[in-house]
Formats: C-alpha cells, sequence, structure tokens
C-alpha cells in the first residue's frame, strides 16, 4: 500500500508562521522528504531488524547518518562562522519533530552534538567551540554524550531542591589539570572510542562530565569537564541491553580513574554558571528537545493508525469512518497539534530571556517539563490507542507500531522521568518546596545508595 498524505501533517500546514520563517519550513520540508524516502523504508533495522542483528544495525545507522549529515542535522544550532547551520531554536525544534517521525534513536544521535555545541554557547567558550567545530562540520559523523546519572540516581540531579547536592563525580584542581574521579550510569552514546568509528562515522567527541569540585557547596560546586574519549583513567562496561533505541543511543558504566584533563577543559568559566548551564542548556533544552521528538513520533504512528483503518473495513465501511474510531483519531490529532503549537512556543520564548526569563528559571524549567510530559502523554495515548485500533496488527512486528510503543517511553522517563516533570511544573507555579527529612539526610552526609 501506498503511503497516504495527509494535508495537515505537511510543513507548510503544521508550523505556525508566528514562530518560524518560510526559509525554516523550507528545511523542515528537505529533512521531511529525507524522512520519507530514506529513514521511513529503513526505521526497523536501525535496530537490527526481528533478529536485533547489531551489524545490519550498525551499518544502516552509519549510512543513515551519513544523509542526516549531509542536511545539517547534527551542527543545527552550531553558527555560520564555525560551519554550522545557526537555525534558530524553534527551527531546531521542527527539524527534531520531522526526524523523530523516522525513528526516535536516529533523532537522539545528532542531537548530542547540538546539545554539547548548546553548552558551549551558554557558557561562551568561543575557543572550545573552534576546537571542535571543524570535526563536527567536517565530513564525516561525529557524535558526543552528556554524562549526568550516577549509580546514586538521576532523577536526583534534575531536583532543583537537591541543589546538586548528590553529585558524586568529584573534580580537583592540581596544578594547570583537572582530576577527575566518579563512576556514571546510563550516559549515551558512550563505549571505548573505536566503538564509533565505523565506514562513514569518524568517532566520538567525547564526554561532556557533570562533577562537582566540592560536594558541600551544592551548586556552587557544579562544572561541566570534557574528557576526551580515549582519556588515560576512562573504562566503560559493556552496553546495556535495553528495550528500545539499542544501537542508535548506546549507554554504558563509565568509571573515571583519576583522569587528568587540561584545565581549560572545564566548560563553565564564571562561578555559579555550572548549575544554571546544567539546568538551561543541559536539561531545559534535552527535554523541549525530546518533546519535540516525542511529537513526530506521535503523528508516525497516527499515519500508520491512518492508513490501516482507512483499508480495513468494520461491516463493509472503513474503521475510520465508524464514530467511535473517528473519535479516537481526532483526540490523537489533538494531541499531536497541541503538543507540536505549545513546543514552537515554547522555544519561541526560550528565545527571549528579557520577556519570560532566563531559561534556568523555575518558571522556564517547569514549561520545559510540561512540553515533555504532555508530549510523553501524547505519544503514550497514540501508541497505546493507535495499537488498539488496529487489533492484533498493531500488536505485530510487520506494522511498525510497536517499535515506536517501545520507543516513547523512554523519552518520558529519562531526564527525570514524568514525576518530576509534575514536581518541577508544581514548583514553578508556587515556589520551591523541598523532601520531608533532606536537611537531616544531608546534615548526615547524604549518603547515596548506589
Ligand atoms: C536510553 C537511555 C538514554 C539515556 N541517556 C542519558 C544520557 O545521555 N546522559 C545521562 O546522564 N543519563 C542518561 N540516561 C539516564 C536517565 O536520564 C536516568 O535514568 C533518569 O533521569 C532517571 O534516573 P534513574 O534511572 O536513576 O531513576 P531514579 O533516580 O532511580 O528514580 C527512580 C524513580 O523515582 C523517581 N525519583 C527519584 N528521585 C526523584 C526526585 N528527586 N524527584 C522526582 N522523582 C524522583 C523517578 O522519577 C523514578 O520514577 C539515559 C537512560 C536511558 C534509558
Amino acid at each position: 500500500m501506498a503511503a497516504e498524505q495527509y494535508k495537515m501533517f505537511f510543513p507548510k500546514y503544521k508550523y505556525s508562521r508566528a514562530f518560524c520563517s518560510e526559509e525554516d519550513i523550507q528545511i523542515a520540508i528537505s529533512v521531511k522528504e529525507f524522512v520519507d524516502k530514506e529513514i521511513m523504508p529503513r526505521r526497523r533495522d536501525c535496530e537490527g531488524g526481528w533478529h536485533r542483528d547489531e551489524e545490519l544495525a550498525l551499518n544502516t545507522i552509519d549510512e543513515l547518518y551519513r544523509g542526516i549529515e549531509k542536511l545539517g542535522v547534527h551542527i543545527m544550532n552550531l553558527p555560520e562562522k564555525y560551519g554550522g547551520l545557526e537555525l534558530s531554536p524553534v527551527a531546531a525544534l521542527m527539524i527534531t519533530e520531522e526526524m523523530g517521525r523516522g525513528d526516535f534513536g536516529l533523532a537522539t544521535l545528532p542531537g548530542k552534538t547540538n546539545w554539547i555545541v548548546g553548552v558551549m554557547l551558554a557558557a561562551k567558550r568561543d575557543d572550545l567551540l573552534e576546537e571542535f567545530a571543524p570535526r563536527m562540520a567536517s565530513d564525516g559523523g561525529w557524535t558526543a554524550c552528556i554524562a549526568i546519572t550516577e549509580p546514586g540516581g538521576g532523577a536526583n540531579f534534575e531536583d532543583p531542591s537537591l541543589s546538586f547536592n548528590t553529585v558524586q563525580t568529584v573534580a580537583k584542581l592540581d596544578g594547570d589539570e583537572w582530576v577527575i574521579n566518579g563512576h556514571k550510569r546510563w550516559p549515551g552514546p558512550s563505549g571505548p572510542a573505536d566503538r564509533f568509528e565505523l565506514k562513514y562515522m569518524k568517532g566520538h567527541l567525547g564526554y561532556w562530565v557533570i562533577a562537582t569540585t566540592d560536594i558541600a557547596k551544592g551548586p556552587d560546586g557544579v562544572g561541566i569537564f570534557h574528557i576526551p574519549p580515549d582519556a588515560e583513567g576512562l573504562s566503560f562496561s559493556k552496553p546495556y541491553e535495553k528495550m528500545g533505541v539499542s544501537w542508535s543511543d548506546e549507554n554504558c558504566d563509565i568509571w573515571l580513574k583519576n583522569v587528568r584533563i587540561p584545565r581549560k577543559y572545564r566548560i563553565d568559566s564564571e562561578p555559579g554558571d555550572g548549575a544554571k548551564i546544567v539546568k538551561s542548556a543541559i536539561i531545559g533544552s534535552a527535554r523541549l528537545n525530546t518533546s519535540a521528538r516525542l511529537c513526530g513520533l506521535s503523528q508516525a504512528v497516527l499515519e500508520i493508525v491512518l492508513q490501516y483503518t482507512g483499508w480495513r473495513d468494520i461491516a463493509g465501511k472503513p474503521v475510520r469512518e465508524r464514530s467511535l474510531f473517528a473519535a479516537t483519531i481526532g483526540e490523537m490529532f489533538r494531541m499531536i497539534e497541541l503538543t507540536r503549537t505549545y513546543n514552537l512556543n515554547l522555544g519561541w520564548q526560550r528565545m527571549h530571556p528579557e520577556l519570560y526569563g532566563e531559561p534556568s528559571s523555575p518558571e522556564m524549567m517547569g514549561k520545559c517539563s510540561l512540553a515533555r510530559s504532555f508530549a510523553a502523554d501524547t505519544a503514550e495515548f497514540c501508541t497505546n490507542k493507535g495499537m488498539e485500533l488496529m487489533g492484533s496488527y498493531g500488536y505485530s512486528y510487520e506494522y511498525e507500531l510497536e517499535k515506536y510503543m517501545r520507543d516513547y517511553k523512554i523519552g518520558k522517563m529519562w531526564l527525570g522521568g514524568a514525576h518530576r516533570d509534575r514536581l518541577d511544573i508544581a514548583q514553578a507555579l508556587y515556589g520551591p518546596f523541598t523532601w520531608g527529612g533532606y536537611k537531616e539526610w544531608l546534615r548526615q552526609g547524604a549518603a547515596v545508595k548506589s
């Protein structure tokens, strides 16, 4: 069956000109065309097909990443003077949505280089952008990783009321070098440097690690440290086996044992900036980008459902023309449209801190949590109800919905997860509150279980 086209899903109809330009829409159209032509037919191969064939997965990701790189999706926010596209945050969200429609994991991969560029831009580190940009903008893909989560917890880091008092990875200055010790879990993509040298992909740019110079200092001790991928003292576990995004975002334990890096590789340079950058450019921006990916994923699911229910009959009439089912489809579209509109609106607000406050403010963080949590609920509704509308065929591998169902779940849970999102929204609304017993726990040395 040839895929049907729906006017309301076309970039020129779905993206509001209140937030973007005609040129942004043209870029989104090019990315959509790439997704339709190259990613859609191979989306199941991104996880190695039914048999989870590692070689098939890596080859597929490698080849598709080459096309993604040609479009510049991995350097959307890199300034033009360094060879990037320098798109607005709103345009970047539109492209991220188009990518999420193809494959959630594959959309995450170029997000990693944009993520580290965002951190270096927020820290005003032109010297480091100059150092990393030639590789990012060159012919040949590079990836990168931001390492936040530790064995003692991930959501802890994303909890403003814990004020970074649970960070266990420690950086100490020794002459002109930082010496870093700690243990990170889950950051992706991670692993030995040569794991990322494929046919087209050139390699890994390294780890942007959140650590503290002094745990007693809470937010004032927090810094972001760049660790080259082959640094001495860095070691990795085998990749975790997981439900989805298996090769597009490989996750490992990372151990840092007396890792020495030059002093300049502490990214945040102004006192107190580290915590702000972690909130705005790492957590807030990643939640909003996740929201865009989830929006694209939900649209892809609705497209599958529309196709199937337009073909399948109930007593001589297509399923989607029976009112009970049409109402569910209408509900899916309603949630997707609102998810997108909120994302673009918030992307635009983040471009105007003079009107809406700094991206690291509780209000703006709460809004990023709102965007992600609503997008995750939309994806949950669409995958769940969509599968039910398709009956057993929705459950089968062949109809491609089950993969989206597995993939959306991590978009809901990473970066602190669904509960953290709700608490951030509440705290943005009526001010901070801490956990009962928290102060006593801190006095006793905040023994984080790991
Ligand atoms: C595919 C994948 C990719 C990932 N990529 C990265 C990455 O690139 N970098 C990185 O650093 N990490 C990454 N993670 C880790 C992820 O962000 C964390 O797992 C997540 O933040 C939740 O942390 P946790 O698993 O330690 O849950 P826990 O902290 O153990 O939480 C368990 C439960 O308690 C809740 N909870 C715990 N503490 C709090 C709190 N203070 N406030 C509110 N709720 C709380 C959680 O919401 C959850 O429901 C990735 C994980 C996966 C699966």
